[in-house]
């Protein structure tokens, strides 16, 4: 990937309570930003020379998001007419979605069909705003799997989708696996099961021979990458695992024993549930086709039963959403749905720490030690007694740091005081349209858009202005004196 465009000047926030998702603490102090990365973290920190200073008192301050599901390509959820689209609209729809993530505080996404080195490159290089972008290009399907979009009447020729690739055999699979790690893939993705969004297979067919899958496994390997399969029924997951797959999407129809076979593997589980919720209530209104719509139910309720029960046993959760056409404003819901059945450490973890094994990169992103990318979103809440603060990003997420550079900010500048000049509100999908639908769980939803009280708590500086006491402005403490980490089941 083209190094990414590096800021000008230093960013230096100070009085955060700092989250350590891995070890569940918070550590009050400051955060240096100088070249992209962490340079510093800790108490009363020296402010260098130009730097940008955001005085954070009584404020919440975790790693950037990741979301290791997304199709930032998928402006609608019929999926099958964005191959007849200029690619040029594609991606000035992509850019628009991309920019929506990362006001919503996802500095790091992983695309598992869609995304490829044309979008990773340009928001690398800050022609686009978005998420650092970890691509597999177009998904691996057979002929009527899940990305296969033609309908049963259609005879027309197998041509490629926009998203997916239609190969059949090993020799032909093995092919366009190395045809995608040409073009720079980070992964493999592969259509293992049947899905929702395809119009001829069922849910619980199986796809892919043993063959095809070791095939692929065996090519990823080579080029030092890994393999992500689309499986939701318990078969489909076991045969994904035993060809050495490492990432299994969705597996809303697991069972006890796929559960054990994910943790002995050291495999990756990353449910999509929001997705479902979405695809039920506003599907139809964003394009998704009704032979797909009928089969949301097979595994909307599964879902949260089968995440459950991948908790209990231990296995490593992954954060994502799959959210399509203009559902993805519901990009953050998951972080409430999660909640029903994990505690909020864990899906934090999900979303930051673990989410860096799955991607490889480990003490680059989701994580605020130093040397990490500095990316940081800042919450007025904790999210680790109410997760609702991150499910709401609109409304409790004043700061989203990308790279050292504070990419949407809602903190009000001090006037006359040489403050910074004032920035955009929010500007996603999430802070302009309230949701008229609602959320899952919830029958209203407050009104989007800023909170001036809650944010007036917060103020904007520069270069080395003098601090001013605000003892009285501070929050409770109480989530600053280092919260014991919760005890991780075993993986
Ligand atoms: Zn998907």
């Amino acid at each position: 990937m083209t190094p990414d465009r590096l800021p000008e000047r230093p960013l230096l926030l100070r009085n955060g309570r700092v989250l350590n998702p891995a070890a569940g603490q918070y550590t009050e102090g400051d955060l240096l930003a100088v070249s992209g990365r962490i340079a510093e973290a800790g108490p009363g920190l020296v402010v260098p020379p130009g730097a940008e200073v955001r005085d954070l008192r009584g404020a919440f301050v975790l790693p950037g998001l990741i979301d290791a599901h997304v199709h930032v390509t998928a402006f609608t959820a019929d999926l099958a007419s964005i191959g007849g689209t200029s690619p040029f609209y594609v991606a000035t729809h992509a850019a628009r979605i991309m920019s929506g993530m990362l006001d919503r505080g996802f500095t790091t996404v992983r695309d598992v069909a869609g995304g490829d080195y044309g979008l990773a490159n340009a928001q690398a290089e800050g022609l686009i705003r978005g998420p650092r972008l970890y691509f597999g290009g177009r998904a691996l399907s057979q002929t009527g799997g899940h990305g296969d979009g033609r309908g049963p009447g259609d005879d027309s020729p197998v041509a490629h989708s926009m998203d997916c690739r239609l190969a059949d055999g090993v020799d032909a699979v093995r092919a366009a696996a190395r045809d995608e790690l040409r073009k720079g893939a980070h992964h493999i993705k592969v259509m293992a099961s049947g899905g929702v969004a395809s119009p001829t297979d069922r849910i619980d067919s199986v796809q892919y021979s043993m063959d095809e899958l070791v095939a692929v496994v065996d090519e990823a390997a080579a080029a030092n990458r890994y393999v992500a399969a689309h499986a939701y029924t318990a078969r489909a997951v076991k045969r994904a695992i035993e060809a050495g797959i490492r990432s299994i999407e969705h597996g809303n129809l697991i069972d006890d024993s796929t559960v054990a076979l994910l943790v002995s593997a050291g495999a990756f589980l990353v449910p999509t549930l929001v997705t479902y919720w979405a695809l039920k209530k506003e599907g139809r209104d964003f394009g998704l086709p009704e032979v797909s719509w009928l089969k949301v139910d097979e595994v909307l309720d599964a879902g949260l039963v089968a995440l459950e029960r991948a908790h209990r046993g231990g296995v490593r959760l992954v954060y994502g959403t799959d959210l399509l056409g203009g559902m993805h404003r519901h990009q953050s819901e998951e972080f409430r749905i999660r909640s029903a059945v994990q505690p909020p450490l864990d899906v934090i973890q999900s979303a930051t720490s673990v989410a860096a094994e799955l991607l490889g990169a480990v003490g680059d992103v989701g994580t605020l030690e130093v040397g990490a990318y500095a990316d940081a979103v800042v919450l007025d809440g904790d999210p680790l007694t109410d997760i609702g603060v991150l499910a709401d990003p609109a409304a409790h997420m004043p700061l989203v740091v990308q790279n050292g550079v504070v990419v949407r900010s809602s903190l009000r500048p001090r006037r006359g005081r040489g403050g910074t000049p004032p920035r955009p509100g929010p500007r996603g999908c999430a802070a302009r349209r309230p949701d008229p639908a609602g959320s899952p769980g919830r029958t209203a939803r407050p009104p989007a858009g800023p909170s001036p009280r809650r944010r007036s708590t917060f103020r904007t500086r520069r270069r080395t202005a003098p601090r001013r006491g605000r003892s009285s402005r501070a929050r409770s403490a109480s989530g600053t004196r280092g919260r014991p980490a919760r005890p991780r089941a075993a993986r």
